[in-house]
């Protein structure tokens, strides 16, 4: 490796469109023949930390490296590492990235984790699914499959079925189609719709907006009369318009992303009338040009009959994922140029921070620092949009909303629309959820 700084993958926009299509085109190159690569990584070692279940990202990391030549420890149970024994995230990635290991590759319950595992470890860490939050890698998958099968990605009518709410498959998925230029279609079960900082996140950083959708009649969608919307970056609508009356009419998809409900996430929900997918529905003249995908692993909601169906691509998707992640690898240890540039802020790296205030809480009970991390990190907070100032979580992403802005040199805080609050200089700002937050912490009311 050289001497550029080290380059993690914890959410998909670490990455740009250009990166992307350039690791797409080694993937091309891989999956001709992949026993002819044990020379690019020989001598690298790839640990992968699992501290939550996994089939094929997990061997699929591991095939990768072996057959870029390199070698592979595994720790693939919690109960099996010292985070049993009550050690952090922070402690385990800074000991096995390093001597141990030359790349991390880390899944693990808590939103934001991967973020944490690459903030602590001495190389590259590659997300591989953080809680709810992001799965980046599975996202590579995806859009490869779908722009092999599609010949283009930008301009496509992708829906986005099932639990859209705890699949992180989706939350990744959903980022990169829409930088992509794709159009999305969401179809939730009810109650497990798209989280709001994942539609937030789609306004402020793509330019995402939503309207209504109709798509006519699909067996065993069970579109609710209200649920569906049209995600697209060309309208000038605001997501407040999800219930607009003349909604966006869906001619034709060309991919359902279907997922299973993330029932190791829900609280017991009853999940009856879940949509699926069948070979009655693939009879809808809407679906002719329709890949049918989905992450794996499919519990019942798509029919087996559908699997022979050549529109079918879930196995594809599973089966790429060993050229696009030895393209990922490669790319990250340096076996590997691209040339295409890289985005110009990593969306997820720390950035430029903003406190909002000691001891102010991310609002995601799930993110990590809420639970094991609260020892030794505290939370933080980026700036997703300035007017009303909403704060984002450096981790996980979710979002708050701020009242008051304080400065740091006088000391005085203000409403955040109030003109003494507009003054303030930018690198001056310290956002406050309340006027109590603000008082806690030494600033007194601005005159
Ligand atoms: N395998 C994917 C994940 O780990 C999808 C799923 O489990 O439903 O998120």
């Amino acid at each position: 490796m050289g001497t550029a700084p080290k380059r993690d993958l914890v959410s998909i926009d670490d990455l740009s469109c250009a990166e992307i299509m350039e690791l797409f085109r080694h993937a091309d190159q891989f999956r001709e023949d992949l026993r002819s690569w044990s020379d690019l990584c020989r001598g690298s070692i790839m640990a992968t930390l699992f501290l939550e279940p996994s089939t094929r990202t997990r061997l699929s990391f591991e095939s990768a490296m072996l057959r870029l030549g390199g070698g592979v420890v595994t720790a693939a149970e919690a109960s099996s590492t010292s985070q049993a024994k009550g050690e952090s995230l922070a402690d385990t990635v800074r000991v096995v990235g390093g001597a141990y290991a030359d790349i991390l590759v880390v899944r693990h319950p808590c939103d934001g984790a991967a973020r944490v595992a690459a903030q602590y470890a001495s190389v590259p860490v590659i997300n591989g699914g953080d809680g709810v939050h992001e799965h980046p890698t599975q996202t590579l998958c995806d859009l490869y499959t779908l722009w092999r099968e599609k010949g283009e990605l930008e301009g496509l009518d992708v829906v986005l079925c099932g639990d859209l709410r705890f699949s992180r498959t989706i939350h990744s998925f959903a980022y990169a189609l829409a930088r992509f230029g794709a159009n999305i279609v969401t179809i939730p079960y009810p109650g497990f719709e798209m989280p709001k900082p994942v539609l937030e996140r789609l306004d402020a950083e793509f330019g995402v907006s939503a309207v209504a959708a109709s798509v006519g009649d699909l067996p065993g969608l069970a579109v609710g009369d209200n649920s569906a919307a049209y995600l697209t970056a060309s309208r000038p609508h605001q997501l407040a318009l999800f219930t607009r009356l003349t909604p966006h009419h869906v001619e034709r998809i060309d991919a359902i992303y279907m997922t299973r409900a993330q029932r190791e996430r829900h609280s017991g929900q009853s999940t009856e009338g879940y949509p699926r997918i069948s070979t009655e529905l693939m009879k809808a003249d809407v679906m002719r040009d329709a890949r049918i995908m989905h992450p794996l692993p499919r519990t019942d909601e798509i029919e087996y009959e559908v699997d022979s169906d050549p529109r079918s691509i879930y196995f594809r998707q599973a089966e790429f994922g060993v050229p696009v992640r030895m393209a990922l690898m490669a790319y990250l240890l340096g076996a590997i140029e691209i040339e295409a540039e890289s985005p110009e802020q990593f969306a997820s790296s720390p950035g430029r921070r903003f406190g909002a205030g000691v001891g102010a809480l991310c609002p995601n009970e799930r993110c990590i620092t809420n639970s094991e991390a609260v020892r030794y990190l505290p939370a933080e907070f980026r700036i997703r949009r300035e007017d009303p100032p909403v704060l984002s979580c450096a981790y996980c992403g979710a979002s708050r909303r701020a009242e008051w802005i304080g400065c740091v040199t006088s000391r005085r805080y203000h409403r955040w629309d109030s003109g003494d609050a507009r003054k303030i200089k930018a690198e001056n700002r310290v956002y406050f959820e309340s006027e109590e937050q603000a008082r806690v912490e030494g600033y007194s009311v601005g005159r």
